[in-house]
């Protein structure tokens, strides 16, 4: 195939083509490929600017193999300071090759993939590990990935009241009123992120911040909690309390003992040690490890993103595009 007639595929592409429960059924059926040794995936490389300002990842996965295998890398730069401006905090690309050939099938725009699929694979950590009857719903940040995890948290459970809280306090109150007109759902806004965290059912980090937002004191038995927000070893979004709390699972052991300040922070500290980890979501989903035990534990989903999660959202959006022409 010639690159003249590769598909270019902008976000409202990505919009129409990879709608949330589609995205999440396509996440499960990731991570179980993943459980099943399907997958080939290093941990992702990463360039920082020295001036912190930002940084480029590169995500290459496979899997799956031969016709049916998606072979991808996504391409993404992170620069938080362009958050409110004319530019997006992520940009990026990703590239699906044909896992039988190497043929170049796709690009396709690698912010919108990672909004949606961030999210779709939090709807599926909460699907495996919140209560069934979480109808409350806590959402600490009010930015892209606030967006798609709300409606990925409505799809996976009876959501009947949202709190939000988000360090601008506008951009919480635009939020809220978003969601009211989009989702008809029940919103408050909220002062701190005490207030919106007490008592909630679920709770979504997903700021940039570098230091706790959530505090072990706060949260209710019986909380689910997926932590997105923090991907980096020094920055975090739960306290030390908090981790030591809960029943903690990851997207994967490696990135997370790489990359999560939520946990390294605390191992660091000597408060626990990489054992606190109970599972990865692949063994959730596979059912190789338990997920929640009782109505009052706290669960923790951590999440850093994986490149095959970005392989198969690029997979599922190629063979729509495919089936619709
Ligand atoms: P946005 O830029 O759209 O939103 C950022 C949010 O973080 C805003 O609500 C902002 O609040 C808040 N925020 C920024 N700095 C701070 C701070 N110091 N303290 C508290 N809140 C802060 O980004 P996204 O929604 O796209 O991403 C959110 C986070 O999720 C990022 O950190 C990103 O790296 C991470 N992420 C994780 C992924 C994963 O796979 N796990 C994938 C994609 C993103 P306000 O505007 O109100 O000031």
């Amino acid at each position: 195939m010639s690159m003249n007639s590769v598909p270019v595929l902008d976000a409202a592409a990505v919009a129409r083509l990879l709608p949330m429960r589609e995205c999440i059924g396509a996440m499960e059926r990731a991570f179980r490929a993943l459980a099943a040794g399907q997958a080939v995936q290093p941990l992702r490389l990463v360039v920082r600017l020295p001036d912190g300002s930002g940084a480029l990842y590169c995500m290459p996965a496979l899997l799956g193999h031969g016709e049916d295998g998606a072979l991808a890398v996504k391409l993404i730069t992170l620069f938080p300071g362009n958050a409110r401006t004319d530019r997006e905090t992520h940009q990026g690309v990703i590239v699906l090759f044909d896992a039988s050939h190497g043929g170049v099938r796709a690009l396709i725009d690698g912010a919108s993939v990672t909004a949606i699929r961030t999210a779709a694979v939090s709807g599926l950590a909460t699907r495996l590990l919140a209560r069934p009857d979480a109808s409350v719903l806590a959402m600490l940040g009010a930015g892209v990935q606030a967006g798609s995890h709300l409606e990925a948290m409505l799809a996976v459970r009876p959501i009947r009241q949202l709190r939000v809280w988000s360090r601008t306090a506008r951009h919480a109150r635009e939020f809220a009123e978003a969601a009211f007109e989009r989702h008809g759902v029940d919103v408050a806004t909220e002062a701190s992120p005490e207030s919106a965290v007490r008592d909630a059912h679920i709770v979504c980090t997903v700021t940039a911040a570098a230091d706790p937002v959530v505090r072990g004191e706060w949260v209710a038995p019986g909380t689910h909690i997926n932590a997105v927000g923090a991907s980096t070893a020094g920055t975090r979004e739960l306290d030390t309390a908090l981790v030591l709390r809960s029943r903690v699972f990851v997207d994967s052991r490696t990135s997370a003992l790489a990359e999560a300040g939520d946990l390294l922070i605390p191992i660091a500290e000597g408060a626990l040690t990489d054992g606190h980890i109970r599972g990865e979501l692949a063994e959730l989903v596979s059912g190789r490890v338990a997920g929640r035990t009782n109505e009052e534990e706290i669960t923790i989903f951590e999440s850093l993103g994986l490149a095959i999660e970005d392989a198969a959202a690029a997979l599922y959006i190629h063979e729509k595009l495919n089936a619709a022409s």
